[in-house]
């Protein structure tokens, strides 16, 4: 399908403004691209007409191709109905301790999830997490969650038989306060559909804690139910926040759309797997890539003109082919990304990306990560940057120590410049294409 709307739009060929009929069959195009990807259909008609509008009678720079017009428009409408640029924090604003209400459909994810945070919290940001499990439904549930704590590094309250789900919510908070945590973890029930019961349960724990933030743990392959779902949690209880669960699967995030749309609340987050630290930022523009399954090369090239330095560019790219990247040039190719946004930003924009992201193994790379690779790479002499094979144990202590950073994280470093090395001769190997090619099938 994503051919077909690829090809659609392709076929626009006129410059000039855009006419109606250019857009009408672009958009019929994206329309079924949407629903197959899940967005629920009463968002997609909205979406669709309001990009629609926007769009006839746009003037097309003569350096792009209406086509290409249409997909920056497109993407463009869909980033922003997805959020905007950008992921969204969670917000920890509140007199510690701060409660974190989860709430979800059964399966969706919720307990999980919540081992993912606290392992989040805890380790990035320092934070005494408190996970609390509200599911008597099910007689595992307050076990489960225990055993994620405990693997997350992370304290739990402990199980007291026979309580009901606000005795134990009223007992996290003051367990909580008492012994200082700054943030405390309520995980509560689900139903495999949603009742009265269960929403009066949610809302009572909400009253009688004020979380910061209300979750909704939404799995990812959820489809059309997803509004209904969304609507009912938002007006029960007001959803500050959604998760998307299980994005590690086929499912093209429609769900996302769906859930941004109809709760007006942001996707914070994102889970990508079953284990702990399978939790991403939320990247509205991977997602729309992943829906429309077509990449914005407009956006690309735009973005790369108004900032890249093309020369510095090229003869980058030309060392890389030719297999003489070293970490001088690493450095300066970190300045490069800085300045266009983030790889994954780049890399959304790339037709396909969400494979090529697994081939190429990246993952959050945030500015913090370049910035201490940036400081090693600066304690380093210039034979050690030139030949990074020659630094040893000795030499690593010593840029260590010069760049306020540990042997640990030269090393790491110096991993993943071997992978990028390893990465840049696959490149050169195959070709840019074949590695789509391999990405994509
Ligand atoms: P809950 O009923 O909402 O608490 O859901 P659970 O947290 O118990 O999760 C249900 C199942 O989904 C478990 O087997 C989890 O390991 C799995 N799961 C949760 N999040 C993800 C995810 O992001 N990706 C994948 N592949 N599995 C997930
Ligand atoms: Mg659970």
């Amino acid at each position: 399908l994503s051919g077909r709307l690829s090809g659609v739009i392709d076929g626009l060929g006129k410059r000039g403004a855009l006419s109606e009929a250019d857009v009408a069959e672009a958009m019929r195009e994206v329309r079924l691209a949407m629903l197959d990807a899940d967005v629920a259909l009463p968002v997609v008609k909205d979406f669709v007409n309001k990009v629609r509008e926007g769009a006839v009678g746009h003037e097309v720079l003569d350096s792009i191709s209406p086509g290409q017009a249409v997909a920056k428009i497109v993407n463009d409408a869909l980033i922003d109905a997805l959020g905007g640029a950008g992921a969204v924090p969670l917000n920890l604003n509140a007199v510690p301790p701060a409660p974190i209400l989860m709430v979800g459909l059964q399966g969706s994810g919720k307990t999980t999830t919540s081992g993912k945070i606290a392992l989040r919290l805890s380790t990035r940001e320092k934070k005494k997490v408190l996970l609390a499990s509200l599911d008597t439904q099910r007689p595992a549930a307050q076990l489960q969650l225990q055993q994620l704590a405990e693997r997350a590094g992370v304290m739990s309250l402990p199980i007291v038989a026979g309580q009901a789900p606000l005795e134990i919510a009223a007992r996290a908070m003051d367990t909580g306060r008492r012994e200082g945590f700054d943030v405390v973890i309520l995980d509560t029930a689900g139903r495999l559909s949603i009742d009265e019961a269960l929403m009066e349960e949610v809302r009572q724990i909400r009253a009688a804690t004020s979380p910061v933030e209300t979750l909704l743990v939404v799995d990812a392959m959820t489809g059309q139910d997803a509004v209904n779902t969304a609507k009912i949690f938002n007006e029960a209880v007001g959803v500050t926040g959604v998760v998307m669960t299980r994005m590690d699967g086929d499912a093209r995030g429609g769900a996302a759309l769906s859930m941004r749309a109809i709760t007006g609340a942001p996707i914070k987050l994102t889970g990508s797997g079953e284990k702990l630290d399978a939790l991403e930022e939320f990247h509205p523009e991977r997602v729309a890539g992943r829906i429309l399954g077509l990449g914005d090369i407009a956006g690309l090239v735009e973005k790369a003109a108004d900032t890249l330095d093309h020369e510095e560019g090229e003869r980058l790219a030309k060392k890389m082919m030719a297999g003489k990247f070293d970490l001088d040039d690493y450095v300066s190719q970190i300045k490069q990304i800085k300045k266009m946004g983030s790889i994954s930003g780049i890399l959304g924009m790339l037709p396909g990306m969400g494979k090529l992201k697994d081939a190429i193994g990246d993952k959050d790379l945030d500015t913090t990560i370049f910035k201490r690779h940036e400081a090693i790479i600066s304690s380093m002499t210039k034979a050690e940057r030139k030949t990074p094979d020659i630094i040893k144990a000795s030499r690593k202590k010593r840029i260590a120590a010069g760049s306020g950073t540990t042997v640990q994280d030269v090393n790491k470093l110096l991993k993943q410049f071997d992978d990028m090395s390893t990465m840049m001769k696959r490149i050169n190997k195959l070709g840019m294409k074949g590695l789509m090619r391999q990405g994509l099938s």
